[in-house]
């Protein structure tokens, strides 16, 4: 798991926002049922704050004094705090607000974050209300871990700010096309996933990442300083990505050795991907040092898939998809890492369902399937060439078209208990 960094003190002021919609649209329910009373046993203050609308969290937490606030907990599904980190970084005091523990209680159909926080205490998998008592033990207990943020540039919208994932094809569509069924709570998924499943398609794009190195703890040091060695090319850098049969497709991720050759190039590349003022003018949140303007060419030491046709494309950076869906195993909170997931075209409708069955328990990845690719990137660029489309960003629509990404590790501080 994370690294733990800090305790919240008692009594701990606590603003919960509840989606009232959310969901089966029971959050109060199950906040009068399950929370309250654990809550105030475990001496956590808390104000209750109903939403009334979308962007109303967001408005909120951007318009707050947060001196009074010892954390921000988000009782809805994943799109409520989406709003909430959107908000605090858009803050003149981005730098301090986005430091705010925040906390996440289940109470929507897409509760994949507090799924993840559950899995990161080690416990074994459960759902429904055995999650929310177990989020809402881990809120009591109050440990606060670091969080990766990842930043999106679309290609008109202002930037954003993911916490759990970005989706195009089959994911996207399901996701959204889903919400209709969200009186059905999680299982919106598993329905959203059949109909779509029968009326599968092919994406056609244009896929580039920047591999992560197996120091990317040490990126930091290598972006701020450009003289630090880079020593042996093979051992600073991860294996190839996990291809179910890397025979075959080795040869395509060749740039991937390019990356690191000697403190030289590695100057020469990195005044290659400067990224240019337009690339960063978002007037709050940290600056990205990874990116070129999407306009521009990408820098030397990306990989392009060789791949144009998808059936998805996914990046998550938290463990699960969806309460039952165990995406990226292995990710924690604070790794820095983009988990990046493609399955390529030409997988049969069967094969596609049996690695979404095997994502419940995680084990899609040894499914031994020739089409799904696994990699951990830095950042990411994705060129859809459709004219029309979805693409998600922690289940939330966002502008279709080309755009950007890259991974601000540890930016921001979640309750993990
Ligand atoms: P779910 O998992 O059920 O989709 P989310 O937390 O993702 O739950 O919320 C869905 C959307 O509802 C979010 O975009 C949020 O902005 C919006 N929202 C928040 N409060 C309200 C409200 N009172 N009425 C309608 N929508 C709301
Ligand atoms: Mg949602």
């Amino acid at each position: 798991d994370g690294v733990l960094l800090s305790e919240l003190s008692r009594p701990c002021r606590m603003m919960l926002l509840v989606n009232p919609q959310s969901g089966k649209g029971q959050a109060l329910i199950l906040y009068n049922n399950h929370i309250q009373r654990m809550f105030n046993e475990a001496g956590i203050i808390h104000t209750l704050v109903i939403t009334e609308r979308q962007n109303h969290a967001r408005e909120l937490v951007k318009e707050a004094d947060l001196s009074q606030w010892d954390a921000l907990v988000i009782m809805s599904g994943d799109g409520l705090l989406y709003e909430v980190i959107n908000g605090l970084l858009e803050r003149p005091d981005w730098e301090e607000a986005i430091r705010t523990p925040l906390g996440i209680l289940p109470g929507g159909s897409g509760n994949a974050l507090a799924a993840s926080v559950h899995h990161y205490s080690g416990a074994s998998p459960v759902s429904s209300e055995e999650l929310l008592v177990s989020c809402g033990f881990l809120l009591c207990k109050g440990l606060v871990s670091r969080m990766d943020l990842v930043s999106i540039h679309l290609s008109s919208s202002p930037r954003l700010f993911s916490f759990l994932s970005l989706a195009w094809g089959f994911v996207a569509d399901v996701d959204i096309e889903s919400e209709k069924y969200r009186h059905v709570g999680a299982a919106r998924f598993t329905v959203g996933t059949l109909v779509r499943l029968a009326s599968l398609r092919v994406y056609k794009g244009r896929l580039a990442y920047l591999p992560a190195t197996k120091d990317h703890n040490n990126q930091q040091g290598l972006r701020n300083n450009m003289t630090v060695h880079c020593n042996n090319q093979a051992s600073s850098l991860t294996p190839p990505p996990v291809l179910c049969r890397p025979s075959r497709d080795s040869s395509c991720h060749n740039t991937f050795h390019n990356s690191c050759h000697s403190n030289n190039s590695l100057k020469v590349r990195r005044s290659e991907s400067t990224p240019s003022r337009s690339a960063t003018k978002a007037p709050s949140g940290p600056p990205d040092s990874l990116l070129v303007p999407l306009d521009q060419p990408l820098p030397a030491n990306w990989v392009v898939v060789p791949e144009e046709d998808f059936v998805l494309m996914l990046a998550m950076y938290q463990s699960h998809l969806a309460e039952d869906l165990l995406a990226a195993p292995d990710a924690v909170s604070d790794d820095g890492v983009i988990h990046l997931f493609y399955v390529r075209a030409g997988i049969s409708r069967t094969a596609l369902l049996r690695l979404f069955l095997a994502m419940e328990k995680g084990a899609h990845l040894a499914t031994n399937c020739q089409h799904l690719v696994h990699t951990k990137v830095r950042a990411l660029r994705l060129e859809p060439y459709s004219p029309k489309g979805i693409i998600t960003v922690d289940g939330e629509v966002v502008e279709y078209g080309p755009l950007q990404a890259e991974v601000h590790r540890g930016l921001s501080r979640l309750i993990t208990g």
